[in-house]
């Protein structure tokens, strides 16, 4: 999903998806802070490029780790190198617990 996509025009969007798309771009800069807090690379493990990568997400829906067939799963975090598109992926309770942590110290 490109980022044009979690934006419509505002005429266009009701409440409910304005709250969603808030509630993505806030996600997506506390994922950033955070990476950046305990000191994720910005080099690609993959190609080795610096570029900025695209957090993986719709609205509410987030990218998760399954676990088997059965349909259970890990929350994660995910984005993509714009450069190879490799994926990195975060265990999501890990990145919310320091961000739940940033947050209580502020
Ligand atoms: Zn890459």
């Amino acid at each position: 999903m490109s980022d044009n996509e979690n934006q419509k025009p505002e005429d266009m969007s009701s409440d409910e998806e304005r709250r969603e798309i808030e509630e993505f771009n806030r996600k997506h800069h506390k994922f950033v802070e955070f990476t950046k807090k305990v000191g994720v690379k910005d080099e690609c493990p993959c190609c080795g490029q610096s570029v900025n990568k695209i957090f993986l997400g719709y609205r509410s829906q987030m990218p998760v780790v399954p676990v088997s067939t059965l349909g259970k799963y890990y929350p994660a975090y995910a984005g993509a190198c714009t450069n190879c598109g490799f994926v990195s992926t975060f265990f999501a309770p890990v990145v919310d617990k320091k961000i739940q942590e940033d947050e209580s110290s502020e």
